[in-house]
């Protein structure tokens, strides 16, 4: 999609810290992290957010799980991870190509973030 910073960086128009990629699934470190690891999973086809999840791209949504068990070993996350995905303005999504954010690396709060 034109103008998605998202798409952007998963075409390599705009650079990244690659994590992982495969063929439907990109994944790249938070600018701003928020955790010792913040790492960002996003599917290459543009999907605004969990609110636009239909029995098309459904199984892109699974690819992504997929591809973050996958991290999860590659990037030794033995004690844990976080897994977030913001919809929408109450929650706060800044970038409206579906992602999901990995948090680790420190003991994460019992509640949120
Ligand atoms: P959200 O607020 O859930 O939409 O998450 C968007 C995330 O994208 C935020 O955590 C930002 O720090 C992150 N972000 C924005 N621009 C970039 C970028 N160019 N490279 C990596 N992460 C970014
Ligand atoms: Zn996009």
């Amino acid at each position: 999609m034109e103008n998605c910073l998202f798409c952007k960086i998963a075409s390599g128009d705009i650079p990244s810290s690659k994590v992982y990629e495969d063929e439907n699934v990109f994944a790249f470190r938070d600018i701003a992290p928020q955790a010792p690891v913040h790492i960002l999973v996003i599917p290459k086809t543009h999907f605004a957010s969990a609110g636009e999840v239909t029995p098309e791209n459904s199984a892109l949504v699974a690819k992504c799980f997929e591809a973050i068990a996958k991290i999860a070993v590659q990037e030794k996350l033995d004690t844990g991870f976080r897994v977030i995905s913001n919809c929408g303005p109450d929650a706060g999504q800044t970038v409206p190509h579906i992602h999901f954010h990995i948090l680790a690396g420190k003991k994460l709060g019992e509640k949120m973030v």
